[in-house]
């Protein structure tokens, strides 16, 4: 590659070709969360507009509403109903309030795995016609087939998707996504993201992965992890301390449980490392745990066994 272009063609081809969608609905930007915030930069203004989001779930929306002086109007999952979505409640907040610009739904979600059904997603998109975007944020959708609405985009206006090789791709330090969505949308977007957003070496790596036999390993990347997964629920299930076991869509399940903070220092201090929540009151015994290798498996194994017959 000798010319730098603004949105490389050849890149663009492909990540449309893979997501099913026509080239001109696709915009390449550094990681989902570059498309995060292009999105809240566009379509809120300063103190005047609001995003909503429904808590808990990836923590990037609402700093990108943050940082552009848009106010964050909350749909918290209950946890007594297991984290579940309620499109009555998200339709309702939707009504009462005339600033949401964007609705961020995540799926499947960050950190409670679970999907954006069909039923709720044309609920959402219905109530936020004319007025507001409905963002589609699919990080994890390449763990659960069949989940993806990218091809909805050209039959809904105010439908946007946001794919990335960040997750199913292992490919975080890339820094490369897109935002799928109407040509009309990616206009506006392309108006003020940075002139040259991806460097050559960052396209040609991307290029590369989305080659076949790129594809290829990630399709045995993402059939191990569904393999994996299995055998991680089955060594969770039964456990004393597990109260409830959230598997989920993505590659990683969620677990409820007694002394959830105990566990991770315990986990920690004998080299496996367990993503916790501690700043959050809705997921204070929450553990996330991801999938991994068997190895990773048998020394979580081995944990959990020890910490079972640690004395509380
Ligand atoms: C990891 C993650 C992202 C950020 O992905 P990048 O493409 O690396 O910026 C976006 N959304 C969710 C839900 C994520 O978990």
């Amino acid at each position: 590659m000798s010319v730098t272009e603004p949105q490389p063609e050849a890149l663009v081809a492909a990540l449309a070709d893979r997501y099913g969608v026509p080239a001109d609905h696709v915009l390449a930007t550094r990681g989902s969360d570059e498309g995060i915030d292009l999105l809240t930069r566009v379509f809120c203004r300063a103190g005047q507009d609001a995003v909503l989001h429904c808590p808990p779930t990836f923590g990037m929306y609402k700093v990108a509403a943050q940082a552009q002086g848009a106010d964050v109007v909350s749909v918290t999952r209950s946890r007594e109903s297991g984290f579940a979505l309620d499109a009555g409640l998200l339709v309702d907040a939707l009504r009462a309030d005339d600033r949401v610009r964007l609705v961020h739904l995540t799926s499947p979600n960050n950190p409670t795995g679970d999907r954006v059904s069909e039923n709720l997603l044309q609920a959402v998109l219905f109530a936020s016609q004319d007025r507001a975007l409905v963002v589609v944020d699919e990080a994890y959708a390449e763990f659960c087939p069949g989940c993806s609405y990218a091809d909805r985009i050209t039959d809904f206006p105010n439908l946007v998707v946001l794919r990335t090789l960040s997750k199913a791709w292992g490919s975080a330090g890339l820094r490369c996504g897109a935002v799928l969505a109407q040509p009309e949308v990616i206009g506006l977007l392309r108006r003020i993201i940075a002139p040259y957003p991806l460097a050559t070496p960052v396209v040609s790596l991307a290029l590369r992965a989305l080659q076949p036999d790129g594809v290829t390993r990630q399709e045995e990347l993402v059939q191990a992890i569904a393999r994996n997964k299995k055998r991680l629920v089955s060594l969770l299930e039964g456990r004393p301390f597990v109260r409830q076991l959230g598997p989920g869509e993505a590659n990683f399940v969620r677990v409820q449980g007694d002394d959830a903070a105990e566990l991770l220092q315990f986990s920690a201090s004998r080299g496996v490392i367990l993503r916790g929540f501690p700043g959050d009151a809705a997921l204070r015994d929450c553990v996330r745990i991801s999938v991994g290798s068997n190895a990773d498996l048998d020394a979580l194994e081995t944990v959990l066994d020890a910490w079972e017959k640690e004395p509380s």
